[in-house]
C-alpha cells in the first residue's frame, strides 16, 4: 500500500474523519505544485496537438492577486472552428466503437485522474480559492462520476432493446439510442474538475465527441484534465480544449456544426444558449444545469446543534459559491432565538483566510465582481431595514487586500420577496426568516425562479413527509450536519438537478443523465 492509499478519502460528507495525514501530504505538495506548475503558458489542445490561435491572457490567483497561475489563450473563431472540425473528424470512429471499448477507456481515464488527484485538487484550490477539503472532495467526486457512469453504461447493455413489438411475424424490430455528434461542453468556475469531467464523460461515453470550454480562469485544471484523458487512451480529436471567456463560449455555442450542448453555469448564460439553439434550423439538445436560491427549514423539533452545523456549512462553504448553497433559511418562531445563538456562534468561528492553509474553512470569493456583488447585496439589505446579524463586511490587511475576502454574513428582518432573498448572489450571505406554519414556509421557499436544493432539520416524521412531498428542488436533504452538498449519488458525491419548472434546468447527474446525450432510433426490417 502506498502512502496515498493509507489516507482517508476526502468527500463532502465525511466531516468527522481524522485528516491530519491528508494535511501533512498537502503541506508538502502545495509548494511543490506552485514551483513546478505556475506561471507557464498553456495553449489549447485540438486534435491531440497544442494550439496557440487566439489572444493570450494572464490568469491571476483569486487567493493572492500577486500570484500568476499562468497564461491561457482565448480561442478565436479559427481555433474554435478547428476544434469543432477535429471533433467531427473523430466522431465516426469513436461513435462506432463498441460501448465496452468506450467504457474501458473512460475507466482508464478514472485511473489517470486518481493518480493525479493531488495535483488536480491543488489546481482547483488555487484557481477557485477553495479550501483543501473542498478541493480534494471535488477531485474524488470526478473519479466517482466516471466510475458511476461507466457502470451505468454497462448496465444499460448498449442502450438497445430487441425485439420490440411486431406487426408481422417476419419483422425484425429494435430500438436503440445513438450519439448526436459533437457536443459543446461549457463549464462554470466553481467546480472546474468535477463538472467538466461529469459533462465530458456524459458526452463521450455515449459516443459523441466534445469541444470543452472551461471557465476562463480554469485553464490550469483544464489542461491537467485533458492530459489525463489523453493518457487514459481517449483518441485525438475526441476531446478538444478551447479556453477563453464569454466570447469564446459564444463562438462555440453558435457554431453550426455543434450537434448539442452540455452547459453548467448561470441562469443568464444557460438561457442565452437555450434561446440561440431554439432559433436554429434543427433541434439541438441543450443539457443545462443552472443556478439556485436554495432554502432550508429548521422546525421546532430539530436538533439545533446539528441544524446550526449543517446550515453554516451549507451557506458558507466555498464562500457560498456552490449552486447547492443554502441562502434562504426559514426558522420556526419558537426556536428562532435559541437556534440563532448557535448559528451565529458557529458562523463567527469559521476561519476565512488563505485556503492553502490547514484549518481555513473558506477562502475569498472568486473575483472583484463577486466581492462587489456581495457588498451591494449587504447595502441593499441595510437600505431595506434588514438587520446584519453577523458579518457584512470585507476583510482587509495583508493577504486580504490582494483578494476579495468577505465575512460570512447573516441577515434578518427582510421581506421574503426582497431581491436578496429571491436572487442567486453566489456569495456567503444567508437570509433568515421566521415561520409559524411549515406548509406556508415551504410555499415561500418554492417561490423562486430556481429549484436546486432544499433541506430540513426536524425529528417529526409528518413534517419531514410534508417537506419531501412539497419541496420543489432536485436535491432534498434532511438532518445533515454536513450540509447541502449531499453526496447522494452518483457514487456518494454528486447531486442531480431538478427537471421541473425551476431554473436549474434538466441536467441531473443521476441514473438518467447519460440518455440525454443520445437520440432514439427505431429499426424495422422485413425478412423473407
Ligand atoms: P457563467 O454562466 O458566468 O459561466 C459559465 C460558462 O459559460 C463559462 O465557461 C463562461 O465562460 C461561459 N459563458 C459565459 N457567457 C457565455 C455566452 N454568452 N455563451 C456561451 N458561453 C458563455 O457561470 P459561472 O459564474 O462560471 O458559474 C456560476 C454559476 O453556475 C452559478 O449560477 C451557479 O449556480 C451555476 N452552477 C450550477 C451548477 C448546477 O449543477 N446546477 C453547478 C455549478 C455552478
Amino acid at each position: 500500500m502506498n502512502a496515498d492509499q493509507a489516507l482517508p478519502r476526502v468527500t463532502y460528507s465525511n466531516i468527522r474523519a481524522d485528516f491530519s495525514g491528508v494535511h501533512a501530504m498537502l503541506d508538502g505538495r502545495i509548494g511543490e505544485f506552485e514551483r513546478l506548475q505556475l506561471g507557464h503558458s498553456r495553449p489549447n489542445r485540438i486534435a491531440g496537438r497544442d494550439d496557440a490561435r487566439g489572444e493570450p491572457y494572464p490568469v491571476p490567483c483569486p487567493i493572492d492577486a500577486g500570484l500568476l497561475l499562468g497564461t491561457c489563450i482565448a480561442a478565436d473563431s479559427q481555433a474554435v472552428d478547428a476544434a469543432v472540425t477535429a471533433a467531427r473528424g473523430a466522431f465516426p470512429e469513436w461513435s462506432h466503437q463498441s460501448a465496452a471499448v468506450r467504457i474501458g477507456v473512460l475507466r482508464a481515464v478514472a485511473g489517470e485522474l486518481e493518480r493525479r488527484k493531488w495535483d488536480l485538487a491543488i489546481a482547483a484550490l488555487l484557481e477557485v480559492g477553495k479550501s483543501r477539503m473542498e478541493a480534494l472532495g471535488e477531485a474524488e467526486e470526478s473519479i466517482d462520476m466516471i466510475r458511476y457512469y461507466a457502470a451505468e453504461a454497462e448496465a444499460s447493455g448498449g442502450w438497445q432493446r430487441r425485439p420490440m413489438q411486431r406487426a408481422f411475424a417476419q419483422e425484425e424490430t429494435a430500438d436503440r439510442l445513438r450519439p448526436y455528434g459533437v457536443f459543446g461542453v461549457i463549464a462554470p468556475f466553481n467546480y472546474p474538475i468535477a463538472l467538466a469531467v461529469g459533462m465530458l464523460t456524459g458526452a463521450i461515453l455515449t459516443g459523441n465527441t466534445a469541444v470543452f470550454k472551461p471557465s476562463p480562469g480554469m485553464g490550469l485544471s483544464a489542461r491537467l484534465l485533458i492530459e489525463a484523458f489523453e493518457a487514459g487512451g481517449v483518441p485525438p480529436g475526441v476531446v478538444n480544449l478551447v479556453c477563453g471567456g464569454a466570447e469564446t463560449g459564444r463562438l462555440l455555442a453558435q457554431h453550426p456544426e455543434v450537434a448539442g450542448f452540455a452547459f453548467t453555469g448561470s441562469h443568464r448564460t444557460g438561457m442565452e444558449i437555450l434561446r440561440h439553439c431554439a432559433s436554429g434550423r434543427f433541434h439541438r439538445p441543450v443539457i443545462v444545469e443552472m443556478g439556485g436560491k436554495n432554502p432550508a427549514y429548521v422546525t421546532r423539533t430539530a436538533d439545533l446543534g446539528i441544524a446550526a452545523e449543517g446550515v453554516a456549512r451549507s451557506a458558507f462553504g466555498l464562500s457560498g459559491q456552490k449552486c447547492s448553497a443554502l441562502s434562504r433559511l426559514f426558522v420556526h418562531a419558537d426556536v428562532h432565538d435559541a437556534f440563532m445563538d448557535q448559528l451565529v456562534a458557529r458562523t463567527r468561528a469559521l476561519a476565512v483566510g488563505d485556503p492553502r492553509r490547514a484549518g481555513v474553512f473558506t477562502g475569498p470569493v472568486v473575483d472583484a465582481t463577486a466581492g462587489r456583488r456581495f457588498e451591494s447585496a449587504v447595502a441593499d439589505a441595510r437600505a431595506a431595514g434588514g438587520t446584519i446579524v453577523c458579518g457584512g463586511g470585507r476583510l482587509s490587511g495583508g493577504l486580504f487586500d490582494r483578494g476579495a475576502y468577505v465575512e460570512p454574513t447573516i441577515i434578518g428582518d427582510i421581506a421574503t420577496d426582497h431581491r436578496i432573498s429571491r436572487e442567486e448572489l453566489f456569495a456567503p450571505l444567508l437570509v433568515v426568516h421566521r415561520f409559524d406554519d411549515l406548509a406556508s414556509a415551504l410555499g415561500e421557499g418554492n417561490a423562486v425562479d430556481y429549484g436546486l436544493t432544499a433541506g430540513i432539520y426536524t425529528w417529526d416524521r409528518s413534517e419531514l413527509d410534508l417537506f419531501l412531498d412539497r419541496a420543489e428542488a432536485g436535491v432534498l436533504y434532511a438532518n445533515r450536519a454536513s450540509g447541502a452538498t449531499t453526496g447522494a449519488w452518483p457514487g456518494i458525491q454528486s447531486f442531480c438537478g431538478w427537471t421541473g419548472s425551476g431554473a436549474t434546468g434538466k441536467g441531473g447527474l443521476g441514473p438518467h443523465y447519460l440518455i440525454q446525450f443520445m437520440r432514439e432510433q427505431s429499426c424495422t426490417v422485413m425478412t423473407e
